[in-house]
Parts: C-alpha cells; structure tokens; sequence
C-alpha cells in the first residue's frame, strides 16, 4: 500500500532507516521530494504493516496519508487516446485487448506527469 510521509524540521534525520528499524518492515521508497526545509516521501509498505509503519513515522515528528488510490481518473472524460501509457515511468497504464486503457493504480508513485499529459484532464493524483 501506498502511504506519503511529509516531514518538515527533521529533514536532516534519518526517519526511514529509523522506521524500518523499529518495526523491522521492509520499506520501499517510491519517490522522494526534499529541498532544504522540507520533504514529501511516498513509500511502498505491506498492507498489514501500514499501522505500525505510520506509527513509527508519527513518533518523530513527520505526518502521514495512506494513499487508497493514488491516482484517480475521470471515467467521463477519459477518451482512451493512451496518451497517459507513453509518459507513465511505472507502467500503470496499459491497452486491453478492445484498446481501451487498463489502469493498475497500486503501481501508482505520484510523480504527476500523466495529469499534465492528459488532453482531456481525466486523471488526478490524490493526497490522502
Ligand atoms: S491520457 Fe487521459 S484521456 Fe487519454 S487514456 Fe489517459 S486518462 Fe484517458
Ligand atoms: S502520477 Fe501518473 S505518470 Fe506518475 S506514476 Fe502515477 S500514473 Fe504514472
């Protein structure tokens, strides 16, 4: 399951390794935006793990959002043009065997670049 962690004054700790190492779950780090004040993370944690794992984070300091759907699309406005295919990093998108475009939303890392790429504006990336 998707979850993004937000972190703003203890950007320079290390929150994952501290994370991973008080619940020893396996953490995967999607994609991560940090500048200098603060940090967006969006992390891949086993479903059943999520309430620990989001605990861990709250102990020190960051916020946290399970992400049901990290991605969402407008199905009235999707024409299934397959633009959204071509610039996906991730493969979340595919043609089905009628070409009309599949969608697996859980490989979804937010990275945003299928929302400008849409022409008919039918994708959102979601924060919570
Ligand atoms: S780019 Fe937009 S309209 Fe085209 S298939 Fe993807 S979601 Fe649908
Ligand atoms: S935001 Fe769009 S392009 Fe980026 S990973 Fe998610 S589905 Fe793919």
């Amino acid at each position: 399951m998707k979850m993004v962690i937000h972190v703003s004054s203890a950007i320079h700790d290390p929150v994952i390794a501290r994370a991973i190492l008080d619940t020893g779950v396996e953490i995967n780090v999607d994609r991560a935006n940090i500048d200098a004040t603060s940090g967006e993370i969006v992390l891949e944690v086993p479903a059943d793990s999520c309430a620990r794992v989001a605990t861990a984070f709250e102990r020190q300091g960051a916020s946290v959002s399970i992400l049901e759907h990290p991605i969402i699309r407008d199905e009235d406005e999707c024409v299934h043009c397959g633009a959204c295919i071509s610039v996906c990093p991730v493969q979340v998108f595919s043609f089905k065997d009628d070409w009309s475009v599949a969608m697996d939303e859980s490989k979804c890392i937010q990275c945003g670049t299928c929302v400008a790429a849409c022409p008919h504006a039918a994708l959102m990336v979601m924060s919570e």
